[in-house]
């Protein structure tokens, strides 16, 4: 193979997010092509369901956690990889464990998880390489922190009524988006095998500095077509963008306007679920007024929600002092 060294690929280490069908494709061959390390991190267990496609599985499994049986079936694989599996949440997973890695695959199966991963790939500065399933379908989305190419922010490709769906507002009871019911995406082995074949070439070109990373990426199954596409990066993005790295995203309001509202507006801007809203080190309250949660003009607020890793930083603009 030209330009192939071994040494970069056995000197790389791999964050797996999710080890579902993407990830036991994306495991199985860096794990066969010898990476020096993969960090394995899945919450959920084997189901029946699962077996069809999530070929490191077998029925003696269900039940087990997905991550410690990766890791046993990865090990008789390729014994000189060494594979760390964590039975945890992304979310749980320390900040140091995604900084030592070279790149982090998403694998993950809602929308929420991917945009939490995401923001902390932008945050820590790791590619990510993110992908999906859907019936006949899959996508592909690589993201380089730094580079002109789109994060999953700047270009919402998340369908706009599945972000509505998740939007609690006040006035509306609130739910826990990970107490309900998964939603299921079908998929089969056929596109996992399309989809993780693609992450995983991603994943070497980048190991070896060669070719030009996707961008965006969609396959259908059905006509057998690749749509290729290249999002740019948005300067606003809350995310990535240079603007919101400055403390530069700026939010009218008046001073009677109430901290709910506020928080309805802020969370439609960027398809947050359940915003709260933090002034100084204290939440603030959807009943009180601006001027009440003492937010003076120009004050530094910050919004943390499930969807994102580090809280969003707006500073406040009063348009109109009522008192
Ligand atoms: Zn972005």
């Amino acid at each position: 193979m030209p330009n192939w060294d071994q040494n970069k690929i056995s000197n790389a280490t791999i964050f797996l997010a999710g080890v579902g069908a993407l990830g036991c494709v994306v495991a199985e061959i860096l794990t066969m092509m010898g990476v020096g390390k993969l960090v394995i991190v899945d919450f959920d267990t084997v189901e029946l369901s699962n077996l069809n496609r999530q070929w490191l599985f077998r029925d003696e499994d269900i039940g087990k956690s997905k991550a410690l049986v990766a890791k046993e079936h990865l090990k008789i694989l390729n014994p000189s990889v060494d594979v760390i599996a964590f039975n945890q949440k992304i979310e749980d997973i320390p900040d140091r464990i995604y900084a030592m890695c070279d790149l982090i695959v998403s694998s993950l199966d809602t929308f929420e998880a991917r945009r939490w991963l995401n923001s902390m790939c932008v945050s820590v500065g790791k590619p990510l390489i993110d992908a999906g399933l859907y019936e006949f379908f899959g996508h592909v989305q690589v993201i380089i922190p730094g580079s002109d190419a789109a994060c999953l922010e700047c270009q919402p490709l998340i369908p706009e009524t599945r972000l509505q769906q998740v939007c609690t507002l006040p006035g509306e009871p609130r739910k826990k988006e990970r107490d309900e019911p998964k939603e299921v995406f079908p998929s089969v082995g056929t596109i996992s095998a399309v989809i993780g074949g693609i992450m995983s070439q991603e994943i070497v070109k980048l190991l070896l500095g060669l070719g030009n990373p996707i961008g965006y990426l969609f396959y259908d199954g059905l006509s057998e077509e690749f749509t290729k596409l290249d999002l740019s990066r948005r300067l606003d993005c809350f995310v990535c963008g240079e603007k919101w790295k400055l403390d530069e995203l700026r939010y009218f309001a008046e001073g009677d306007e109430k901290i709910g509202e506020l928080r309805k507006r802020i969370a439609l801007i960027y398809g947050l679920a359940d915003p709260t809203m933090i002034v100084g080190t204290k939440i603030v309250d959807d009943e009180m007024s601006i001027t009440e949660a003492e937010i003076s003009e120009h004050a530094l607020i910050f919004v943390i929600d499930a969807t994102v890793a580090k809280p969003i930083r707006i500073r406040v603009v009063l348009t109109h002092n009522s008192v």
